[in-house]
């Protein structure tokens, strides 16, 4: 807890007992979560916690860079400890959602095109996963 602290520190975010537990969240698990089902993870460790709140703090850990937000899934917004830019994929078999790293795609960040100043990328890619191919589940 001491470095998550010193993390958040470092970022200018005071540690409170929720963005604690919502960054642990995103730590101990390496994929693509819906704001749902963190805050089932951890509602009932803090009584009185809303779903909303969990949802500001994810926002706040987004902007901070402390965590990246997926938007695959147009009903439902996922949340992962990868603050990096790289791309989703969604397999339509299984539901699952992995990162890709396609290299070069990253070097479009940043930018301006036509005007517009780019501030994310994400490319979202839909198919059916490796895994789901080889009818191994
Ligand atoms: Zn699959
Ligand atoms: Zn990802």
């Amino acid at each position: 807890v001491k470095e998550i602290v010193d993390v958040f520190k470092q970022k200018g975010i005071r540690a409170t007992p929720q963005r604690l537990e919502v960054y642990k969240v995103l730590q101990n698990q390496s994929g693509h979560l819906p704001v749902e089902a963190i805050y089932e993870k951890i509602k009932d460790k803090l009584p009185g916690l809303s779903l909303a709140t969990v949802y500001s703090i994810l926002e706040l850990f987004r902007d901070k860079k402390l965590a990246g937000e997926v938007w695959i899934k147009s009903d439902k917004v996922c949340f992962e400890s990868r603050p990096d830019i790289h791309h989703h994929f969604y397999c339509r078999a299984c539901g699952k959602i992995s990162d890709l790293d396609i290299p070069g795609c990253a070097a479009l960040t940043s930018k301006e095109v036509a005007g517009n100043l780019i501030e994310d990328l994400q490319g979202y890619f839909y198919g059916v996963c490796f895994k789901c191919r080889s009818g191994k589940k």
